[in-house]
């Protein structure tokens, strides 16, 4: 009798511990087991022989449901992940599997597997058995003696036999037999020859073929490569093409892409220019259901190219050979609540297990990537100019000397004129959605602040209501103030609402649509506004940073940017740098067509070094200079942090636990320092307090042995009515 330990989803940083009678459990197996007076799907960890209590009180598994799905990859990366980010491990199945899959009870799809011996391909030539674990060479010897293994056989042997196969049946020298397949679901060939990109035949450019050279001489070892190319330079040609050349022999590629880059054009590019392969996409709107499918198809390798968002990092591919994340400074790919993981961080992590390559894709590389590149840690290949035409032009227009009565300068409106006449396209961008910033009195001094919040709410004038960008509320307010009744609102700072109605008094004949979080609520809306954009229905757009990523408007020739200074004043450390990826990624929307691009963005510091930068794209020269000052203030990426991130509807007892927290940091490590408990950006939200306890080392293994015990020791004092978590490596603070 054995006794494994068992992943629940329970916010309890351990194993539970139990019986089991059938010795057949392997690691990865889900089983269903009893906990308190409930029952719960659990997976298996670990077989140990001495358990931590007494035999008589322990609880057996109540039923085995499926042995072994995952394969090692998964079941290591679900390790990794669960002591790096500090998250109880049975949450981490649960955020990293689909739920679906908890949900079949018994189904026979693994229970029924058989292996057997491929004769031809002697495993002596890919093992040294004389190196080889006992299991290991036990495990080679039944496959020798026996025509067919049943899994069963295999988890008597080993209790990671199954990840072993697994891995065996990638290297192509065990076959399995399977009988199970889910009928529903097909992963379709594209049915249509490319006809409409005329661009099917083109040869690549220089500096493409040398990327692509560069990376294919290393191709089966692992390396992280930067592939840093302006906007429209090509990556994704360059990352076509590799996919091309791995797909030659049996293999699998992973594609992340951020959320909202996910678009069907992406899709159909990728399917027209790899019509042989089988291409999935995964996404946070796909069903749970389908998901499952997915995730089955492709750990059984029918999936040949994984195209997804950041979830798509714990999908088991066992012929993997390449790993993609395009546009890898995006800020989509960590996860912004309770498991707070980087999907890109992840894949490296998956790269450098698998000793396969991974490119990081972007026109404006994160600091950290960059500075790994400049420390030799990553490869960097560059892509300067744009294939088709050349790179925007930008103009920066002062606006700090001019008295304005508009929120559009008159140089601004002038292009847009040019614009309308020659039937070409403007964006105009702003990063904040709604009529204005907040609404204040001139009479009382009103000021119109959330309740719930410490935060103003946002005057929404379509509906003529406040409503807070937090929470959500709402609050009608018709054209009155609420404290004295004052019809003289002043309503400071622009908004896309605002901006759509100055637009339609300049330019009534135009046809203006505005793109924001309220009108592009769903995605169909908002796929539907891509359309009239590309189709030539609109002449003016204004837009959030939905517009700003990976659309291509072949009509759009202008953009024009407004309202971000405010973020040179923003107290976060990363802010000018997000700053500049989104100037970059917005303005190379300019010019993708035949005709070239414009760019005109209005600020009261023309001179701001981020704005220079962006004249000319000269990316290098400014990261540097950002480098250096996170250097001297000691910043990430020079330094490495973790945020206690807890809320609670009592402030003392927040505090009381933040407070706890630093005293218990500083007892485990004197080497990290440990800051002063502090109020979140936000300090209120829905009437909960937000405080963080700011921990950073140079070490990024100190940190490790640092958080996890603090981890444990917190989960002791187990504080009540505080809810916290561990941000490991944060993006901002
Ligand atoms: P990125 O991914 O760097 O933004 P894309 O791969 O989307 O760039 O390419 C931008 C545009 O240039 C696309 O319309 C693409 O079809 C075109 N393009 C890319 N490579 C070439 C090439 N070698 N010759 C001609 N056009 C190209
Ligand atoms: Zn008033
Ligand atoms: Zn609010």
């Amino acid at each position: 009798m054995g006794i494994i330990k068992v992943a629940i989803d329970v916010p309890v940083p351990h194993l539970f511990e139990y019986r089991d009678n059938t010795l057949q459990m392997g690691v990865g197996s889900f089983v269903l087991v009893p906990f308190g007076s409930t029952k719960k799907v659990g997976v298996v960890f670990e077989q140990i022989e001495k358990g931590s209590y007494s035999r008589n009180t322990m609880k057996s598994v109540e039923k085995v449901l499926t042995l072994s799905p995952l394969g090692t990859e998964i079941i290591s990366l679900i390790e990794f992940t669960s002591n790096y980010y500090c998250h109880p491990i049975g949450q981490v199945v649960a955020a990293f599997l689909p739920s679906y899959l908890r949900k079949i009870k018994n189904t026979n799809k693994y229970n029924s597997t058989a292996y057997e011996l491929v004769l031809d391909r002697c495993p002596s030539v890919e093992i040294d058995i004389k190196t080889a674990s006992t299991s290991t060479k036990r495990l080679i010897g039944i496959l020798k003696e026996k025509s067919t293994v049943s899994a069963a056989e295999i988890l008597e042997i080993d209790s990671r036999g199954l990840n072993k196969l697994q891995e065996w049946v990638s290297d192509g020298w065990v076959k399995k037999n399977q009988q199970f397949k889910s009928e529903n679901f097909k992963i379709e060939k594209p049915k249509f020859k490319s006809t409409i990109h005329s661009g099917n035949a083109r040869s690549l450019t220089e500096e493409q073929i040398l990327g692509v050279k560069k990376i294919s001489e290393k191709i089966n070892k692992f390396a992280v490569w930067l592939l840093h190319g302006v906007t429209g330079s090509g990556k994704t040609e360059v990352y076509l093409e590799l996919i091309k050349k791995v797909s030659k022999k049996r293999s699998q590629v992973l594609v992340l892409v951020p959320e909202i880059n996910l678009t069907p054009q992406l899709e159909e590019r990728f399917k027209e220019k790899l019509p042989s392969l089988r291409i999935a996409t995964l996404n946070s709107s796909v069903s749970e259901k389908k998901r499952f499918e997915i995730w089955d198809r492709a750990r059984d390798g029918d999936v040949d190219v994984l195209l997804g968002t950041r979830l798509a990092i714990s999908v088991g591919m066992p012929y993997l050979r390449l790993i993609i994340v395009d546009e890898e400074h995006d800020t989509s790919y960590k996860q912004k609540d309770s498991l707070r993981y980087n999907a890109r961080d992840l894949a490296i992590f998956r790269s450098r297990e698998r000793g396969i390559p991974i490119i990081l894709g972007s026109a404006t590389p994160s600091l950290e990537t960059y500075k790994n590149s400049l420390d030799g840690r990553f490869e960097k290949i560059s892509l300067k100019s744009r294939p088709n035409v050349g790179l925007p032009v930008v103009k920066l227009v002062n606006t700090r000397k001019k008295s304005m009565s508009l929120s559009l300068s008159q140089e601004l409106i002038k292009e847009i004129k040019i614009r309308l006449i020659n039937r070409e396209q403007t964006l105009i961008f702003i990063n904040r959605r709604g009529y204005s910033n907040s609404l204040i009195c001139n009479s009382c001094g009103w000021l119109s602040e959330c309740f719930r919040c410490s935060a103003r709410m946002t005057f929404h004038r379509n509906v003529a209501k406040l409503i807070c960008h937090y929470c959500g509320y709402k609050k009608d307010i018709g054209n009155k103030c609420p404290e004295c009744g004052n019809v003289d609102l002043y309503g400071p700072g622009e908004g896309t609402q605002s901006i759509e109605e100055e637009l339609v008094s300049l330019f009534p004949e135009a046809r203006i649509l505005r793109v924001d979080g309220d009108t592009a609520k769903t995605r169909q809306s908002f796929q539907n506004m891509r359309e009239k954009i590309i189709s030539g229905e609109v002449d003016i757009i204004v837009g959030t940073q939905m517009l700003s990523k990976g659309h291509d408007f072949p009509k759009l020739t202008l953009v024009g940017i407004i309202g971000v200074d405010r973020v040179l004043y923003s107290s976060d450390y990363i802010a000018p740098e997000r700053l500049f990826q989104q100037l970059v990624q917005v303005s190379g929307r300019a010019g993708r067509g035949s005709k070239g691009g414009k760019v005109l963005v209005q600020t009261n510091f023309p001179d701001n070094y981020i704005f220079q930068a962006l004249i000319d794209q000269k990316y290098e020269a400014m990261a540097e200079l950002m480098l250096q000052e996170r250097e001297i203030a000691d910043f990430p990426p020079f330094i490495f942090q973790i945020l206690l991130r807890a809320e609670s509807k009592n402030r003392s007892k927040l505090y009381g636990f933040l407070e706890l927290a630093a005293l218990s940091a500083k007892s485990i490590s004197s080497k990290a320092l440990v800051y002063e408990p502090s109020p979140a950006i936000v300090e209120k939200i829905s009437g909960r307090f937000r405080g963080q306890l700011l921990i950073q080392s140079k070490s990024r293994t100190e940190l490790s042995r640092l958080s996890l015990k603090l981890l444990f020791a917190m989960h002791e004092k187990k504080a009540s009515q505080v809810k916290w978590v561990i941000d490991r490596d944060p993006l901002g603070i």
